[in-house]
């Protein structure tokens, strides 16, 4: 049977087929928001008011929903998280990083480390697609870095400082891209805790995020005043400048001009979340949609959830293998016919798997419609293979 002939009979369609890993699904609240506060903002310039005040909104919304400590701040720039990853190259570590790798974006940030010349190569240390591997102490190591949410596999890691890393002077950098607002954190366990906005934020891409603890932007100003291209010791392309982004987030700008579409859904998301009672009611929807995911996976006769340990599933993005006889290809693509989207896995991980982002914005209601959907498409290809 041609997969995108079958159709789903309505009262199973969920209200609302996306369920990305990134992008993920924005409310409509929030292109509303956008629509209305975009008719004066858009096409205007991010160095007055009417822009700062959006940027400044955005820090403390996120300040007050990650309850930061004394100290700590919220800066932004351009780039995303993979431009992040270059951001902590240049400007974080000093010598040599221990990095967590175990799965395609841990892996990238490591990438990154290894290909900047004025560094050590980072000690690593990794684990098997679907477990996770935070590093060990490392005498040699001045900055640790691992991913609280790996993206590609839909595994959780703990975040918690490596013990003795910050007696020895070493900061704690977490990847929390497709974490942030999903996952339950204690950002005084690090030093940076950066993301983009376009996974639970529900937002754009374009832009990373770091909440920085008074030790890393020491860290930075150190680096920029005695390890500098005029120093002779690295290049900071100005591109790359930590420094610069904090000096000008302080002033609710960035280096260059951002995207205000992304910083005004991300405003109406921040306020959003914090009315609905912060992280603490996010990660619990989180929570809710993912153990369902999980309970239906597990007693499913074509799926599974991939990871094996419960203690390090995701409650962000949910991956769950297929048997054998039944495509991930055909599934997709029924699903797609029907209105429900990006819900593949991770294509370099190479397993029959579907992965779902379940993040704030997806409601509780839709992702249990999804599993009946995914169980009326699984009958109908598996009765005619
Ligand atoms: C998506 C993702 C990134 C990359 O984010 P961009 O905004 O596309 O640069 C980095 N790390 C993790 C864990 C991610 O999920």
């Amino acid at each position: 049977m041609n997969p995108t002939d079958i159709i789903i009979p309505h009262d199973l369609l969920p209200q609302d087929g996306r369920f990305g890993s990134g992008p993920s699904k924005i409310r409509p609240a929030q292109i509303d928001a956008l629509s209305a506060a975009g008719r004066t903002l858009l096409g205007t310039s991010h160095r007055q008011d009417p822009v700062k005040n959006v940027v400044g909104s955005i820090r403390e919304g996120l300040s007050e929903f990650f309850h930061i400590p004394d100290g700590y701040e919220a800066v932004l720039g351009n780039g995303g998280a993979s431009a992040f990853w270059d951001v902590i190259c240049a400007n974080v570590i000093t010598r040599t990083a221990a990095v967590g790798v175990y799965g395609s974006f841990s892996q990238k940030m490591a990438t990154s480390i290894v290909s900047a010349p004025f560094l050590n190569d980072p000690v690593i240390y990794e684990s098997a697609p679907g477990t996770y591997r935070i590093p060990d102490f490392t005498p040699e190591a001045d900055t640790y870095c691992w991913a609280h949410n790996e993206t590609s596999t839909g595994v959780a890691a703990p975040v918690r400082r490596v013990p003795g890393s910050r007696e020895a002077g070493a900061l704690t950098v977490v990847d929390a891209t497709s974490a942030a607002a999903a996952l339950p954190v204690d950002i005084s366990e690090t030093d940076i805790y950066y993301f983009s906005p376009q996974k639970a934020f529900g937002s754009e891409g374009g832009l990373w995020i770091a909440i920085l603890s008074p030790a890393a932007v020491e860290r930075a100003f150190h680096i920029g005043e005695t390890l500098e291209c005029a120093h002779g010791e690295r290049w900071i392309p100005p591109f790359l400048s930590l420094t610069s982004a904090i000096t000008n987030s302080r002033k609710n700008q960035t280096l260059n001009t951002p995207s205000l579409s992304t910083l005004l859904l991300l405003d109406n998301q921040v306020r959003y979340l914090n009315e609905q009672g912060g992280l603490a009611w996010s990660s619990k929807h989180c929570a809710d949609n993912a153990q369902l995911l999980y309970t239906w996976a597990e007693a499913s006769s074509f799926a599974n959830p991939f990871v094996e340990d419960p203690a390090a599933r995701s409650n962000s993005v949910v991956t769950v293998d297929l048997v054998e006889d039944l495509h991930d290809s055909d599934v997709l693509a029924a699903l797609r016919t029907n209105g429900i989207v990006d819900v593949s896995g991770y294509r370099k991980l190479g397993r029959n798997q579907l992965r779902v982002g379940v993040f704030p914005n997806v409601q509780t209601r839709d992702v249990a419609q999804l599993t009946h959907c995914i169980d009326y498409v699984a009958r109908q290809l598996l009765m005619n293979s």
